[in-house]
Formats: structure tokens, sequence, C-alpha cells
């Protein structure tokens, strides 16, 4: 606080408490009392932007704790008062700073650790807001969700068509969406067994009947496929 805050500020206590009001107006003392203030008060902002922080409302809280306490005896708000109240507000800013990653480059350590010291401390002095995570308010952004409504899938077209080499059984199933026809992996294989929105597999048994191997197959089984085509026939008709 510059001292011409420092002067407005002692003011308002002065019209609250006649003990300060005295000292102000006492020409021997006065300027010790400002000067005294302003010294210990340096490095405390008399208000912060958006309102979180107002010296004022510090002082306002120190006498109204007190008015309701008749029998206390308390003496006027002294410069600790406000430096304790800065310190748990302080410390409270610093909790909400998440330390964002500095533009310096990282391996040039000493400008990036200088960064960080610079906003940490313009935070810790009020010259800067903390700069915190932001929360989600909304769901996805407007875009995913258009996506999604589009086509089902947060990943754009081009990555998933690059994808659909990496899985085939998707991509079969994702094509026969887009052309429109039913999704055979909807229903469940009579002819492997496979449940519904598991692939089919290819068993190869030996004489004996045991299962030799059972490979997933990237497209489904011709039954399955009718079994769906139906199903889907007939949902279409009614
Ligand atoms: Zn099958």
């Amino acid at each position: 606080m510059t001292p011409r805050e420092i002067v407005a500020l002692l003011d308002r206590v002065a019209t609250i408490d006649g003990r300060i009001d005295r000292q102000l107006n006492d020409a021997s003392s006065a300027e010790r009392v400002v000067t005294r203030w302003t010294t210990a008060l340096a490095d405390v902002p008399a208000t912060l932007p958006a309102g979180s922080w107002d010296v004022g409302r510090v002082v306002r809280n120190y006498y109204e704790r007190r008015g309701g306490d008749n029998s206390a005896q308390y003496h006027p708000v002294e410069p600790y008062d406000i430096l304790t109240a800065w310190a748990r507000h302080r410390d409270a800013l610093m909790q909400r700073h998440t330390d964002p990653t500095p533009a310096a480059d990282p391996d040039d350590v000493p400008a990036f650790l200088t960064e960080m010291r610079t906003t940490r401390t313009a935070v810790a002095t009020g010259r800067a807001a903390p700069i915190e995570y932001r929360a989600l308010t909304s769901g996805p952004h407007p875009a995913i969700e258009a996506r999604l409504r589009a086509i089902g899938s947060c990943i754009p077209s081009p990555a998933r068509a690059e994808l659909a080499r990496y899985r085939p059984v998707r991509a079969v199933r994702e094509a026969a969406v887009a052309a429109g026809q039913p999704d055979p992996l909807n229903v469940r294989c009579d002819w492997c067994q496979a449940p519904e929105g598991r692939p089919c597999r290819s068993r190869r048994v030996r004489p004996d009947g045991s299962v030799r191997s059972n490979a997933r197959r990237a497209t489904p089984h011709p039954s399955r496929v009718e079994l769906a085509t139906a199903q889907h026939g007939g949902e279409a008709a009614a």
C-alpha cells in the first residue's frame, strides 16, 4: 500500500475507532502512525481485482467481530491484524495457483525457473490472479458434441480411416452402418456362438473333436449377416 492509500485507510478507521482518530489529530503522533503503517504494509495491496481482497473490509471485519463482545477490552486495529489477514488470503491464492508451464524454453533452465518464480511472486503479492485448472462445467466442447451426433464417435473421420487397418472387425461394422446395412454384430451368431457385440471366430477342430484354433474373423459368418438382415428388415417394416 502506498502512503496515500494508508492515509485513506486510517481516515476510515478513525471514523470507527476514536483512539485512532485522536492519534491522527495529534500532530506529534500522526506522522509517526502513518510511517509505521506504511512500512509495515508496503507489501500488502489495498485491493485486488474481482473484489477478492479489500483492506477496508478487513478493518471493518476486525471491528465487527469485536463489536458483539462488550466485555472484552480490545486494542485499536494494528498493522499486524492486516498482515495476518493478508497472509491467510495469500495462502488461499497460492493454494489455487497451479504453476502453469512457463513459455520459456525448458532447456534454458534459468529462464524457465525465473518465469515460474515471477508468476508465483506476482500471485503471492496480489499483482496477478492465480491461474487455476479450468473445470468442466457444461459437458464436451460443442465441436466434439456435433461430431458425436454426426458419426457416433469422437475420433475424426480421417483418423478412423487410418485406424481401420488395425481394427478390421470394427471397420467392417462401421462400413455396414455407414452404408445403411444392418450391423451383423448386433445379433448373436448361431454358427460360432459369438455373443452380441463380439466378432465371429473361426474354430478349427481336430478329427478327435478338440479345438485346434479359435481365431477372430474380420467378417462375420454369412448366417449371422442373414439373421441381422432379417431383423433389420423387420425393424424397418415395423
Ligand atoms: Zn459366427
